[in-house]
């Protein structure tokens, strides 16, 4: 019975010496890791920062040895210290540092010459798992910003017009009425891009049908409408592209197959998603009418409703996918004159 009782108070102690490394072992897990967490969260900070003002540099126009200085001043505002003061202050691309306790290097880059890349590294010393071996562990970080054209402006973007019902709610999938049935004074939902001079590009209507403008429009400026049904110009240029299956009455002469996507599956470059022109609702129409461009939208193209011959009544069938949002990507290419925009890639 003794025998027995000093066996069982030995396995207790065993026990808890394992529970004690178990639980040590999570302690120093959730403290250790924690403070890695911590760390790495503040250093992706101060590397979205740097690399955000290198950038910002950047699209001032100034050259890249003064991006890669204000990048390592921003570094420097936000706790870095640099080894050597001369690092702080020169170009090169790499350099010692410290934060806090810890040791660490610095590397800024410059990509394509509009995006700044600031690579953070810093050996973070641990509590606990010190214990256990695991003296330190390393946190790197990086960020890359670019600088390019802020897209309030859109290319492509095709000649027909999208009126908004307040008393509809817009989600993917909704069928939305694209041209109207009936004239509205001559009006059949159709935008004459080219009617006034500037004109926006060299396009003609039909070239527009088929290609989308290839020029940048942008909210707010003010565009005209075409007068006069161009169904029949609408469903030439929707064939030849693959976008719509013309009906055999319009006998059109290049019919390109039609991609097979459906509007909740469709790829990127799909033919049959299209940006058109939100105009107005309350645009009064009369002949050919100045509209303002209130916003641009992603349609699918479903297909047209026809009867046996081409007709005024002829609609295009059409799914609203979504409203284009110009706020956040950057365009590409020429910049100049055109407001510039940083933002994180990275
Ligand atoms: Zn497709």
């Amino acid at each position: 019975m003794r025998k027995l009782w000093k066996d069982e108070k030995g396995s207790v102690l065993l026990l808890t010496a394992v529970a004690m490394v178990v639980i040590f072992g999570f302690a120093a897990l959730a403290i250790d890791g924690g403070n890695l967490y911590h760390q790495h969260m503040k250093l992706q900070d101060i590397a979205d920062a740097c690399a955000l003002a290198g950038a910002q540099e950047l699209a001032k126009g100034s050259e890249e040895d003064e991006a890669t200085k204000v990048a390592k001043k921003y570094a420097d505002n936000n706790g870095i210290i640099f080894e050597k003061i001369d690092d702080l202050n020169n170009s090169d691309s790499k350099a010692n540092i410290k934060l806090g306790d810890d040791t660490g290097t610095i590397k800024i880059s410059l990509i394509d010459d509009n995006k700044v890349k600031v690579e953070l590294n810093v050996n973070t010393k641990n509590f606990f798992a010190g214990v256990l071996g695991f003296t330190s562990s390393d946190v790197a970080v990086a960020s890359v910003a670019k600088y390019g054209v802020a897209q309030q402006q859109i290319e492509g973007v095709f000649p027909l017009a999208f009126i908004p019902d307040d008393k509809v709610e817009y989600k993917t999938g909704k069928e939305i009425e694209l041209l109207f049935k009936e004239a509205d004074k001559g009006n059949y939902g159709y935008l004459d891009f080219n009617h006034k001079k500037p004109y926006l590009s060299d396009q003609k209507f039909e070239e527009t049908l088929e290609e989308g403008l290839d020029g940048p429009l942008s909210i707010g400026q003010d565009i005209y409408t075409q007068t006069g049904n161009e169904i029949k110009k609408l469903v030439e240029a929707f064939a030849a592209k693959g976008r719509l299956l013309a009906p055999k009455s319009y006998k059109v002469k290049n019919q390109h197959p039609v991609c097979k996507c459906t509007y909740n599956d469709y790829d990127e470059d799909c033919p049959r998603v299209i940006t058109i022109v939100m105009v107005d609702k309350d645009v009064k129409f009369n002949g050919k009418t100045e509209v303002q461009i209130k916003g641009f939208v992603k349609i699918f193209v479903e297909g047209l409703e026809s009867g046996d011959k081409p007709s005024d009544k002829d609609t295009l069938n059409v799914k609203y996918l979504e409203t284009v949002d110009l706020g956040s990507p950057l365009g590409e290419g020429d910049d100049d004159g055109m407001i510039k925009a940083v933002r994180l890639v990275e």
